[in-house]
């Protein structure tokens, strides 16, 4: 019996990590990325898994919550990681990338996949009918962002949720992806990658986090 294709949206760090691992396991995948068409307010390459801030993958030292998590991964058979270890620059006890090399590299090993067809478009309705993964990240565009948010409204009315509550739950997201944002932009780069900072003109703004559902 033939699979059904697998529509991933996004090709970030877990979109591409997905895409290729359904791939590699014999499954048809149709990736979609809007940049370089439609970009975001803080990537800058149409390259898959573009690392927006620090180049660090964080501490590679043993039994940390990173170097735990990576573990898991690279026993997975993780594509980034493999990639993310041939790309490493000194970074003491973590792993830090060449950004660009990295999502370059990337990019190469997607774009080589026999198994996956690539589309370069913004997504702004997901098929309700397929198996779709929305890996879209943090700055997933604005139509799709309210895509979600109509979705999650449904799902979450069936559930008794109300409005008030499911607006609560989205307003606490932003809060913390506002404070993870503050800290990620003040944190300092880790040397031998390419240093990145943004600019108040490039500074990402919420366009990409859903409004509050209105009760
Ligand atoms: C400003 C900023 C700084 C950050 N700094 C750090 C940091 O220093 N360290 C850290 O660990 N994490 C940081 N993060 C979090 C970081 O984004 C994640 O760690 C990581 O990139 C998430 O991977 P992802 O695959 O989920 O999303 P992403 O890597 O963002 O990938 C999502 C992809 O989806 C695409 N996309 C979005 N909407 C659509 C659409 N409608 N249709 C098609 N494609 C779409 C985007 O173009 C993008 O390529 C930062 C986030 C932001 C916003």
């Amino acid at each position: 019996m033939k699979m059904a294709t697998v529509k991933i949206i996004g090709a970030g760090l877990a979109g591409a990590e997905a895409a290729w691992q359904c791939a590699r396991r014999g499954v048809e995948v149709e990736l979609f990325e809007m940049r370089p068409v439609r970009t975001t307010p803080a990537h800058q390459t149409g390259d898959f898994a573009e690392l927006v801030c620090s180049n660090s993958l964080k501490s590679d030292s043993e039994n940390t919550a990173p170097w735990l998590l990576k573990e898991e991964m690279r026993r997975a058979g993780s594509m980034l990681l493999e990639i993310a270890r041939e790309c490493a620059v000194p970074a003491g006890h973590a792993l830090a990338v060449d950004r660009v090399t990295f999502a370059a590299r990337v990019t190469e090993m997607i774009s080589r996949e026999p198994r996956m067809v690539v589309r370069r478009e913004e997504v702004t309705s997901i098929d309700e009918g397929g198996i779709t993964v929305v890996a879209s990240g943090p700055l997933t565009s604005e139509a799709l962002a309210g895509e979600i948010g109509r979705l999650s409204w449904a799902a979450s009315s069936q559930q008794g949720t109300s409005a008030a509550e499911a607006a609560l739950h989205v307003e606490a997201e932003i809060v913390a992806l506002k404070r993870c944002e503050t800290q990620a932009l003040s944190a300092p780069d880790v040397s031998g990658g390419t240093t990145k900072r943004f600019s108040d003109k490039s500074k990402p703004s919420r366009a990409g986090v859903p409004a509050p559902h209105k009760p």
